[in-house]
């Protein structure tokens, strides 16, 4: 029995990959490479010293699906495939609902075909709306602010409509709120496309020297040191939830969600000062204005998972920045094949 992880050679996919080998599951991964690279799985396969089955090839190909659901006996599915940037779905909604939920849709009916009814989805804090309440637990509002967090709440209703048809389903929906570090190795890690978006890549390059100063959202939020705060999780922790999440696809839970986070928030100056406590490298910054839809704070609830999976994150904000640090210094240039 194999798990079928789509979009397994990305950023959470390929820390994912690793902690399900290293666990003895079998492992099948279907990517079409679209905003990673095969050598994020190369070296899935050289720290986890196990193989596995490599599908390039993308979630809206129907044929392909049906050959991979015959193909392989698969008993659950870890879908991460997507695209997540943000600004990019604001531009281009059409492309994030066509790749995203029609994907997922395509996905959802091979499944139902192959009779295969289990499935970790990977959801986002993005489906909350933005509110005052913290920390958020799974039953805040939810509301999202653009296409890319519309296409999470989608998918989220249309696998609650599947389970309500046929209870012979089990969905976990996991919300994670913002994944970073890497593997402790360094050998793989997040590797963005172009300028980062997202502030520990940011750093991390300007620690690295590839890019100048971290310009900072705003620092007038009513936050204690006026910047935004977030829940940054380890990408292993995360992983470690993936794992945790399959084991209770076993107890046929239904559709049920869970928030991925520490629970605690860190803001822009601490997350700073914690990269330059873990790299020795200056991080010079500059405050500019806020960035239209960030919130000031936003951290997770995340005694549910705790009660129900058994799991919570291990790693602090040092190893976050340590092994993103790691990461980034060992390989400047991201992947390079
Ligand atoms: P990523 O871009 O590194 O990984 C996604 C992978 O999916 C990539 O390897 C890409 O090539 C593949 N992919 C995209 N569209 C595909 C398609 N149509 N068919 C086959 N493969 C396809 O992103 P990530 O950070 O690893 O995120 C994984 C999942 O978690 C995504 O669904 C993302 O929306 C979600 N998520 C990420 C974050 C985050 O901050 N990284 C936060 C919340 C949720
Ligand atoms: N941020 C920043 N500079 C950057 C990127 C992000 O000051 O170059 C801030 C942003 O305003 C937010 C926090 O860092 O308060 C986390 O932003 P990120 O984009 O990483 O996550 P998200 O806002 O999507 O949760």
């Amino acid at each position: 029995m194999a798990v079928l992880v789509t979009g397994g050679a990305g950023y959470i996919g390929s820390h994912t990959c690793v902690q399900l080998l290293e666990a003895g599951y079998d492992v099948v991964v279907l990517d079409n490479l679209s905003n990673s690279k095969q050598e994020a799985l190369d070296r899935v396969n050289s720290i986890s010293g196990k193989r596995f089955e490599f599908i390039k090839g993308d979630i809206l190909d129907i044929d392909l699906l049906d050959r991979v659901f015959t193909d392989y006996t698969i008993d659950s599915v870890i879908h991460f495939a997507g695209l997540k940037a943000v600004g990019e779905s604001v531009a281009k909604p059409l492309l994030y609902y066509h790749n995203n939920v029609a994907g997922s849709i395509t996905l959802f009916e091979a499944m139902q075909k192959h009779n295969v009814k289990n499935i970790v989805f990977s959801s986002s804090a993005t489906v909350y709306g933005i509110s005052d309440r913290m920390p958020i637990g799974e039953d805040a509002a939810l509301g999202p602010i653009n296409p890319y967090g519309r296409t999470k709440y989608m998918i989220e209703e249309i696998l609650r409509d599947i389970y309500a048809s046929d209870n012979g389903w089990n969905v976990i929906l996991l919300r994670y709120f913002n994944p970073v570090g890497a593997h402790p190795s360094g050998l793989i890690g997040e590797d963005p496309n172009g300028i980062p978006n997202n502030l520990m890549p940011y750093i991390s390059q300007v620690a690295v020297g590839k890019l100048k100063d971290v310009n900072i959202f705003g620092d007038d939020y009513p936050t204690p040191d006026g910047t935004g705060i977030r829940d940054y999780i380890h990408v292993m922790d995360l992983a470690d939830g993936h794992l945790k999440a399959l084991e209770k696809l076993k107890d046929s839970p239904g559709a049920v969600v869970y928030n991925l986070g520490t629970g605690k928030g860190t803001s822009v100056f601490e997350m700073i000062d914690a990269f330059y406590r873990a790299s020795g490298r200056e991080i010079p910054y500059r405050v500019t204005s806020r960035r239209p839809g960030d919130a000031a704070e936003c951290y997770a609830d995340p005694s549910k998972a705790a009660k129900e999976l058994g799991w919570a994150a291990r790693r602090g904000i040092f190893e976050m920045c340590r092994d993103s640090w790691n990461w980034q210094s060992q390989n400047p240039e991201g992947y390079t094949e």
